[in-house]
């Protein structure tokens, strides 16, 4: 098996102000230490705060992403930011179809995958989002629908493609509602989504792919979730806005 390094990302979502964003930079910096511990730290802040976040944390490891980007490189589409913006701004990372966008935005699985295939073109590098709602797993079909979200989003995405995705397995009934998955059964359906991603690429590539799990992971639950064997990291909301939170989660990960 394929050692995966262990990567967390902190999504913000529209929280802080430029402050507040900055001092939080600064505080994940000091307080997180990916060189000495070996874990990928990646923070994603509002698009405004973003060139700001990236300046604080240049030197100390950590890499900038954005919660979002849009399918086309520029032109008339007002209100969207494109690969390129977002490369100018300091980040080397960026979120597809969070849980949020697809359930609160209302973005479909195609715009989804537009989107991881402009921003792996661009050389940005991919958090794909998949999981089910409270309504869907109590039918029994958490892994039918990541499946089916995992194939639409990496379409014709080819083997180098998958080498600059991480996948997250973000229960809709998990997210920012205090509810987290049980190990198992977090572990259960990471599996199921390795074996999808060894269907579509290979036994090889889906080795090496990382599945953070993410939905309330907070620092009382992520070195048991952090332990199991398909679990490779969190993709963390609400505990990511405190530093010394964020940065035990981190150390879970070590
Ligand atoms: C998220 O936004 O991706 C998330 C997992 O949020 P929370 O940790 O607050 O559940």
């Amino acid at each position: 098996m394929a050692a995966r390094q262990c990567i967390v990302g902190g999504n913000w979502k529209m929280n802080t102000n430029r402050a507040s964003a900055s001092a939080l930079a600064k505080d994940v910096g000091e307080a997180c230490s990916p060189s000495a511990n070996g874990v990928a730290v990646v923070v994603f802040p509002p698009f405004p705060y973003l060139m700001e976040v990236a300046e604080t944390l240049v030197d100390t490891g950590i890499e900038v992403g954005a919660q979002d980007v849009f399918a086309e490189p520029e032109g008339a589409f007002t209100g969207e930011v494109s690969v390129s913006m977002l490369q100018d701004c300091g980040c080397s990372w960026v979120l597809c179809g969070h849980s949020e966008r697809r359930h609160v935005m209302g973005e479909p699985d195609d715009l989804v995958n537009r989107k991881v295939l402009a921003a792996l073109a661009g050389g940005l590098k991919v958090i794909l989002c998949v999981g089910e709602t409270q309504a869907q797993r109590e039918a029994g079909q958490t892994d039918a629908i990541n499946d089916a979200q995992l194939r639409a989003g990496l379409n014709t995405v080819d083997a180098t493609g998958i080498e600059n995705i991480v996948i997250a397995y973000e229960p809709v009934w998990a997210i920012g509602t205090g509810l987290t998955a049980t190990p198992e059964d977090a572990q259960s359906a990471h599996a199921a989504i390795r074996a999808t991603l060894a269907d579509v690429f290979s036994e090889s590539a889906a080795d090496g792919v990382r599945i953070q799990y993410g939905g309330s992971m907070k620092p009382g639950n992520a070195a048991e979730l952090l332990s199991q064997p398909d679990i490779d990291g969190g993709l963390i909301g609400g505990a990511a806005l405190k530093a010394a939170d964020f940065a035990q989660i981190v150390a879970a990960g070590a």
